[in-house]
């Protein structure tokens, strides 16, 4: 069993709950994926939200892959 470490992109909006709904980046461990998720964070231009145009944020989050599913 082997985990997957990823970056996702979410609205900071507190009102909205969109969450994009691909991954951003995919990561060899958490600490990769943490600091990754900081970098986009700190960018100057983000994607704006396509459901409310506020600003995305990103987080790094990890999925505990499922051997009997695959
Ligand atoms: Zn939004």
């Amino acid at each position: 069993m082997s985990n997957k470490y990823k970056v996702r992109a979410y609205c900071s909006s507190r009102v909205c709950e969109y969450v994009h709904k691909e991954d951003v980046m995919i990561a060899i461990n958490y600490e990769t994926a943490y600091s990754l998720a900081q970098v986009y964070n700190e960018f100057e231009s983000k994607p704006s939200c396509p459901s409310c145009g506020e600003a995305m944020a990103f987080y790094a989050h990890s999925v505990i892959e499922e051997p009997w599913l695959t």
